[in-house]
């Protein structure tokens, strides 16, 4: 039995400790917060259950395969698959839905501008093939290095190696397929799930419209926030020892790792960060993914949809001031309202709406104690146009919030994908210290609840590589 530890209790931190605990080792958790969850976790207030990080669940059956590891099927929350996936709108009036089906897409598509259903037929099949091609290697194991990588992609024929070195920028596919501005904008979109720019970030992200499609649009039962309390009792249950409040550091001494808060390290056989790795690589002063604000309200029970997406009048200007570290005044608003799928999140007769605005991350370019109450005003303002009535305001959270919980200058996803080989250079899971390894949404494969859970199993998978060559 070997000793390991894990350093962060997010969803990527508590995978790889119970992956680790169920293959016999022994494993602590420190959390320097006094829950675990990380970003993904939920509020109740007046009744009303809201998420204030993640909202919407896909590639459902990784976080399935994600439990069945943990032998902790029993304790999944429920999914309830959207069959609307999202409704998009635009201040000049347009609207446009991406639903599961693709057939009801591409009539929501010829609605907006005649010839633009057939489009929506094209690009989902670009999409699917750059998944094929790009997507499915990037996913299927662990990074160790581009010419595996290539080798990986290679096999899916010289064809995919050609089409893979090919893609353009995102908003250039988006450019490629659709005449209408708006459906460029609705392609555009997937590349800030990433926290980056379609203007900057490769093609390769079409690969999330296509899971989307593919695999559905998923809403918790109780958030996503019952999904790291679910998590965190299967990893409880494995036996990991979790400490709770305890900030821990690592350093490595003679060869052995040391791990533990200030002044009380112990020796481990392999380490597990599940904070942002940038700054531990020297790498912190890079450019960083987006942040966001985000508002939680409670409101009359109310009439819109699951997810509804506003564009900024100037989508464009928006995210090229984001990018250059800018406050916009012109904004692209998210709105989650759980409740339209699931009657628990809120009491008869209310809702709870999550609004969600990007943001740059910290710089001095932003006095946050100005931006805030701008931003809330604008996030109500935006409800009451999308018909909320009598709306109260349950919580806030801001790129400082975000950053004190341990995200660099609050950057949801720390490393910024942008360029052609953006995805090469994010930091792996196997660090250069042996016996050190990254999980959660700063190293491989990227950010969401997915992706940080296949992190987490890779960072298991690789930890227990290295614990056994030494056994
Ligand atoms: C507003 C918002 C909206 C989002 N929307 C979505 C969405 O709709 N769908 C989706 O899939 N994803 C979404 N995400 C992204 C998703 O939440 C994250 O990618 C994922 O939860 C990150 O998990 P992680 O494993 O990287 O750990 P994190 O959540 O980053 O947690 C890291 C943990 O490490 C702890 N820690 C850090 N340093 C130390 C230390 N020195 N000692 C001890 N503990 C430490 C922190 O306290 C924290 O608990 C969203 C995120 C945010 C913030």
């Amino acid at each position: 039995m070997k000793r390991v530890a894990v350093i962060g209790g997010g969803v990527g931190g508590m995978t790889a400790a119970g992956e680790l605990a169920q293959r016999g080792h022994q494993v602590t958790l420190f959390e320097r917060s006094a829950s675990l969850g990380g970003k993904a976790q939920a509020v109740t207030a007046s009744g009303v259950q809201l998420d204030t990080g993640p909202t919407l669940l896909t590639l459902p059956h990784v976080v399935r395969e994600g439990f069945r590891r943990l032998n902790a099927e029993d304790l999944l929350p429920r999914f309830i698959e959207l069959p609307v996936h999202c409704e998009y709108r635009w201040l000049d009036g347009a609207r446009f839905e991406a639903h599961r089906d693709l057939e009801l897409t591409a009539a929501s598509a010829e609605r907006l501008k005649a010839g633009e259903g057939e489009a929506v037929r094209a690009f989902y099949a670009a999409a699917a093939d750059i998944h094929r091609v790009a997507g499915e290697p990037y996913l299927e194991a662990p990074f160790y290095g581009a010419l595996e990588y290539l080798m990986r992609v290679a096999r899916r024929g010289l064809g995919a190696l050609w089409k893979g070195s090919q893609l353009p920028t995102l908003d250039a596919l988006g450019t490629a397929h659709f005449s209408s501005r708006h459906l460029r904008e609705f392609v555009g979109r997937f590349a800030t799930y990433a926290g980056a720019s379609p203007y900057q970030a490769s093609a390769a992200f079409a690969l999330i419209p296509h899971l989307e499609r593919a695999f559905g649009v998923h809403h918790v039962v109780g958030g996503m926030g019952a999904l790291s309390v679910a998590l965190g009792q299967a990893v409880e249950r494995l036996g990991v020892k979790l400490q709770l409040g305890a900030t821990a550091s690592w350093r490595e001494q003679r060869g052995e790792l040391l791990v533990g808060p200030e002044g009380d390290a112990q020796r481990f056989d392999a380490v597990v960060v599940n904070a942002d790795p940038l700054a531990s690589l020297g790498r912190a002063d890079e450019p960083l993914a987006l942040s966001g604000y985000v508002l939680l309200l409670e409101a009359e029970r109310s009439a819109l949809p699951h997810h509804t997406i506003t564009f900024a009048a100037d989508y464009p200007a928006e995210l090229n001031a984001l990018f250059a570290g800018g406050a916009p005044d012109d904004v692209t608003f998210y709105v989650c309202h759980p409740a339209a799928s699931d009657a628990s999140m809120a009491p008869a007769g209310k809702s709870g709406l999550f609004v969600m605005v990007n943001a740059a991350p910290l710089s001095a370019a932003v006095d946050w104690a100005e931006a805030a109450p701008r931003l809330r005003e604008k996030c109500l303002a935006h409800v009451r146009e999308l018909g909320a009535r009598d709306v109260k305001v349950l919580g806030e959270r801001t790129p400082l919030d975000l950053a004190r919980a341990g995200a660099p200058r609050g950057s949801i996803y720390g490393f910024l994908p942008h360029g052609r080989l953006g995805p090469f250079r994010r930091p792996r899971i196997r660090s250069r210290v042996p016996g050190l390894f990254y999980s959660g949404g700063g190293t491989h494969p990227g950010g969401g609840v997915p992706l940080v859970m296949l992190s987490g199993h890779f960072a298991a998978h690789l930890a227990s590589q290295h614990l056994e060559a030494r056994a």
